[in-house]
């Protein structure tokens, strides 16, 4: 669904990104890992456009989208994203928040989208808080609303970056749940994380970063239990 070629990104002098290739499947859940600084948040913003890149090329299915004449809303609309904190919009409600996108981009009719959003948010217990401001919310249901907003659209690929790092310990559980359960029901989905454990559970191929080069990949069970690439290692020993 989603593939990079040779994707270089630099910010200033600093080259973030030194030729990525990647390719993510139709239903695969890819875990992208890596130390602070190796370029995973850069990745995933350059994929979903949200970040021009310096060289490369990537493709959305058989689309170009860095092309720069491409119609970069129409392939966010493709894609959902969720970040580490900040998600919502402070001053609309929730059911506002999550509606936004599938109104004003997809221009689905309010009730459509509402009852949608609805059924949603009550399978994951927040029908209840469908009326009230994001700030009224823990950490943890503030980010399964954002993922309930990213997911609403049907988008084709799920970009998630480190969306449990901002929680406190006891929320994490909770948003991994609904991760979990979107990758059970088939979704397409891209994700920076520390949580090595749930990568491990959850990922179908992990991918490790350093420095702007993916340095090793594979089976979870392989990429931890025999990291091949040095730096692997020392990036993993350092959760054991
Ligand atoms: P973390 O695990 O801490 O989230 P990361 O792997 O996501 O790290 P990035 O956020 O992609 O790393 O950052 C990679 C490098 O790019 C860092 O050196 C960072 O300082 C730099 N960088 C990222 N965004 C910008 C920006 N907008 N302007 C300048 N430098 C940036
Ligand atoms: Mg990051």
């Amino acid at each position: 669904v989603l593939r990079a070629e040779e994707v270089w990104k630099a910010f200033g002098e600093r080259e973030v990104l030194r030729g990525i290739s990647l390719t993510l499947a139709r239903h695969e859940v890819v875990a992208l890992i890596g130390a602070s600084g190796s370029g995973k948040s850069t990745l995933l913003r350059c994929l979903g456009l949200l970040e021009p890149i310096d060289d490369g090329r990537m493709w959305l299915d058989d689309r170009d989208i860095s092309d720069p004449r491409v119609d970069a809303n129409r392939v966010r609309a493709r894609l959902g994203a969720v970040f580490q904190s900040y998600n919502l919009f402070p001053h609309l409600s929730v059911l506002d928040n999550v509606t936004l996108a599938s109104r004003v981009v997809h221009r689905m009719p309010k009730r459509d989208a509402e009852a949608r959003a609805l059924a949603l948010l009550d399978r994951i217990g927040l029908a209840g808080f469908a009326k009230a401001h994001p700030d009224r919310l823990s950490g943890g249901q503030q980010q399964r609303a954002a993922i309930v907003r990213a997911i609403v659209t049907d988008p084709e690929v799920l970009l998630l970056d480190e969306i449990t790092s901002a929680l406190d310990p006891e929320l994490v559980g909770e948003v991994l749940d609904l991760v979990r359960s979107l990758a059970d029901g088939g979704a397409t989905i891209l994700m920076a994380t520390h949580e090595m454990a749930f990568a491990r559970d959850v990922a179908d191929r992990v991918v490790v970063l350093d420095d702007g080069v993916i340095v090793e990949e594979g089976a979870p069970a392989r990429v931890f239990a025999d990291p091949r690439h040095p730096r692997t290692r020392a990036f993993l020993a350092r959760f054991t």
